[in-house]
C-alpha cells in the first residue's frame, strides 16, 4: 500500500481546481483505492453529480451502530500567479521537510492521512461502530458536492454519531467557527443625460449613502463579543453600478459579507439591512448569495473532550468556514475540525505542508477510529 507521503503527492498530482473542480478522476483514485482494502462489511460508493464532477462515500460496518464520520474535500483554489511558485503547483516537490503543491495544506495532506488512517484501523480489527467516510467536491463553491449528498439523503443525521473534517488547523482541534451570510443589495434609480441630474434617481448615490449608514449596524453587532469567536462582521466586498460615462447610473448594487457569531441569526442581518435601505426611501432588492450556519459543537460535548485527550491542546476556534456548516449546522451531528497544515499556508502561492504533520495526523485520525468505532 502507498505511504501517506505518496497518497498525499498523488493526490496534489490531480489539479481539482474551483469553481470547475473536475474532481472526478481524483475521486476515483480515492474509490480504487478504498475498493482495494477489501474491508468486509463495507460499501465503497461513487457519486457522480455534474460533467466531471463527483464524490466518494465508503462506509465500514454496514449492520452495525453509526459512530464517526470522516471527511474531506477534493478541490483546491486556482494557484494564483504562476511565476510566484518555485515549483509546478500540481506535481509534488519535497524539500527540507515539507510536500509542497497546491492543495498540500487545504486539504489534500489531510484527505491523504485519513486514507491512510482507514488503511491502518479498518484491517486491524472488526469494528463495534460503523465510521463513515466522505470525499467532497465543490467545497470552495459553496459546498455543492455535500448539498448534494444531503439533498438525496445519502448522508443525513443519522449517518453518525460525531464529525471530523481534516481541514488544516496545525492538528489543534476546532469545535466552532462563524457563519457566513452573503447578500447582493440592488439600488433602482431612473437614469438620464448627466447634463440634466435633476431628472434622474442616480443609484451610485444611494450605495454610497448606504454603505456610509452600515457602520450603525456594525456598531450594533459588535455590542455581542464571543470568547471564542469575536464578534460578527458586516462588510461592503465588492460594487458596481452604471451604464455610461455621460449617463445618471440607473442600477447600482452592493455585496455585504457577513461572517456572523451563531446569537445573530441571518434573519436579524437581514432585517437590520432591510430597515437600513427603507431610510433611504428609493426602489431596491435584497437578494441572498450565501446562508452557511455557523459550527459551533459545545465546549462540553463528548466529542470536544476526546478531541483534546487525543491532542493535548484545547479546544478553539477556525476563522475559515468548514462543512462543518452542514453537518453541524445542518445535521447536528457534533463536528470538530481538525487536520495537519496551517491557515496561512492556505491558497496562498508555494502552498506547503509539514511531512511531521501528516504522518502525526495518521496516527491522531486512527486514534478517534479507534475510540470511537473499535
Ligand atoms: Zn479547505
Amino acid at each position: 500500500m502507498p505511504s501517506v507521503q505518496e497518497l498525499a503527492s498523488d493526490l496534489i498530482g490531480y489539479s481539482t481546481v474551483a469553481p470547475k473542480g473536475d474532481e472526478r478522476e481524483c475521486a476515483k483514485y480515492i474509490f480504487d483505492y478504498l475498493k482495494d482494502l477489501r474491508v468486509d462489511d463495507s460499501e465503497i460508493n461513487f457519486h457522480e453529480f455534474d460533467e466531471a464532477r463527483a464524490n466518494v462515500v465508503a462506509v465500514f460496518g454496514l449492520k452495525i451502530d453509526p459512530g464517526l464520520l470522516l471527511s474531506g474535500h477534493m478541490d483546491v483554489v486556482p494557484p494564483g500567479d504562476g511565476k510566484l511558485w518555485h515549483t509546478d503547483p500540481f506535481s509534488a516537490t519535497l524539500m527540507g521537510g515539507k510536500m509542497f503543491g497546491r492543495g498540500a495544506s487545504d486539504m489534500k495532506g489531510g484527505l491523504a492521512a485519513i486514507l491512510k488512517a482507514i488503511q491502518e484501523v479498518a484491517k486491524s480489527a472488526s469494528l463495534k461502530r460503523r465510521f463513515v467516510f466522505v470525499a467532497t467536491a465543490g467545497e470552495e463553491t459553496g459546498f455543492v458536492g455535500l448539498t448534494k449528498l444531503i439533498q438525496n439523503s445519502i448522508i443525513n443525521s443519522k449517518s453518525a454519531k460525531c464529525a471530523l473534517i481534516g481541514e488544516p488547523t496545525d492538528l489543534r482541534p476546532a469545535r466552532a467557527h462563524r457563519g457566513i451570510y452573503r447578500v447582493k443589495v440592488s439600488f433602482i434609480g431612473r437614469s438620464s443625460h448627466a447634463s440634466k441630474p435633476e431628472l434622474g434617481v442616480n443609484a451610485i448615490e444611494y450605495v454610497c449613502k448606504f454603505v456610509q449608514k452600515l457602520n450603525s449596524v456594525r456598531q450594533d453587532l459588535s455590542q455581542s463579543r464571543d470568547e471564542l469567536l469575536g464578534t460578527t462582521t458586516l462588510t461592503p466586498t465588492l460594487i458596481s453600478g452604471g451604464i455610461g460615462e455621460n449617463v445618471i447610473p440607473p442600477n447600482a448594487e452592493v455585496v455585504l459579507d457577513s461572517r456572523r457569531l451563531p446569537i445573530h441569526s441571518s434573519e436579524y442581518i437581514r432585517s437590520q439591512i432591510d430597515s437600513l435601505c427603507q431610510e433611504l426611501k428609493v426602489e431596491y432588492e435584497i437578494r441572498e448569495l450565501v446562508n452557511h450556519l455557523p459550527l459551533n459543537t459545545p465546549e462540553g460535548n463528548f466529542l470536544t473532550k476526546l478531541a483534546e485527550s487525543i491532542t493535548g491542546s484545547r479546544a478553539g476556534s477556525c476563522a475559515f468556514g468548514t462543512e462543518g456548516s452542514l453537518y453541524e449546522g445542518e445535521l447536528g451531528i457534533p463536528t470538530i475540525v481538525l487536520g495537519p497544515g496551517s491557515v496561512e499556508q492556505t491558497h496562498a502561492e508555494n502552498e506547503f505542508v509539514e511531512l511531521s504533520q501528516i504522518e502525526k495526523a495518521v496516527s491522531t485520525y486512527s486514534s478517534f477510529i479507534r475510540e470511537l468505532c473499535l
